[in-house]
């Protein structure tokens, strides 16, 4: 079983990789893990990460190929080759509202908070138990998309299918620890950068990440993670955005809203997708047209409703 994730990966994709893979692995099965980019550093603590390799699946060595958490077959970067997985039967487990079901099979619930979250469900159905190490994996998939038990989403099957991996051995505190509380001091300064530069735009709050921050800070792309998050705590915006300039030239997206906006109309004008509150995608720069394509796609598509006309 070959067993891919997006780009740019977070802790729901390293965690449903890592621990759906295990699992397999346990109960027998031959699996190759892919990811196209390396994991970010607060996620290699998890189990089986320096196994992970950035290539496709191969139809002479492949007999299924498992998407998960990709929102769409271009989220696999590099590993989606629309030939080969032609030629091998393909399955998507993903919890995007916007997936278009890319795969033969596609296991998509928009009301899961997070893939690990369905991965629970499914070992359930098939009667499996993941081990400490599995269980470690899918509860940090768990923690980082609900942001620690804290987005919309997270619904009492969140913390049903958390509990269950916790009384599999998975340690709740260290996770959160790792995740939350400790991050490299450049990319702390990093946010400070962005806050300072933060712009307000009548309803929405927009800010921007040279390579040259990186540079300076010395921090890798992955440390500009969580910045949308830490900036979307701002009580006056109705959304926020953050742009990151890439290696290639290209600017990556990422939007925040506070609760009653949807972002995915929004992120899908861009080309990207997501949820109501947490979208992206990937645009052409340079990063001056990019911010104003993106302040024009939040006012087309996420705009506030029309105040009631006053007495
Ligand atoms: P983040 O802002 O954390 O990078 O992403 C927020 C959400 O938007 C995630 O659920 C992620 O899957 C989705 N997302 C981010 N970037 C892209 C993109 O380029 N394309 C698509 N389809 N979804 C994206
Ligand atoms: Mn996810």
């Amino acid at each position: 079983v070959w067993l891919g994730t997006h780009v740019d990966p977070d802790g729901d994709a390293i965690g449903s990789l890592l621990g759906l893979g295990r699992i397999l692995r346990t109960s027998g099965r031959q699996v190759t893990l892919a990811c196209a980019d390396p994991v970010p550093s607060d996620l290699r603590f998890l189990p089986g990460c320096s196994t992970i390799v950035d290539s496709g699946p191969d139809a002479r060595e492949h007999d299924l190929a498992v998407a998960l958490d990709a929102g769409d077959a271009g989220r696999l970067g590099d590993l989606f080759d629309a030939g080969t997985w032609s030629t091998l039967p393909s399955l998507v487990i993903d919890h995007h509202v916007s997936n278009p079901g890319f795969g033969d099979v596609n296991l998509i619930d928009a009301r899961a908070a997070s893939t690990a979250e369905m991965i629970v469900g499914l070992l359930e159905e098939l009667g499996l138990e993941p081990d400490a190490g599995a269980a470690t994996c899918l509860l940090t998939g768990i923690v980082t998309d609900t942001i620690g038990f804290r987005t919309s989403n997270t619904t009492a099957a969140t913390l049903a299918a958390a509990a269950k991996l916790m009384q599999a051995g998975a340690p709740l505190t260290e996770i959160t620890q790792r995740i939350f509380s400790t991050r490299p001091l450049g990319a702390l300064r990093l946010q400070g950068r962005a806050l300072d530069r933060l712009r307000v735009e009548g309803p929405f709050a927009i800010a921007s990440i040279t390579l040259a921050d990186l540079g300076e800070l010395n921090v890798g792309p992955a440390e500009a993670r969580g910045i949308s998050s830490f900036l979307a705590t701002a009580a006056e915006p109705r959304a926020v955005a953050v742009l990151r300039e890439r290696e290639d030239g290209q600017i990556d997206v990422s939007m925040r809203a506070r609760p009653g906006a949807d972002l995915s109309q929004a992120a899908q004008a861009l080309g990207g997708g997501g949820h109501a509150l947490a979208a992206g995608a990937r645009v052409d720069g340079p990063l001056a047209a990019a911010e104003e394509q993106v302040l024009e796609a939040l006012r087309v598509h996420a705009a506030p409703p029309p105040a009631p006309d006053s007495p």
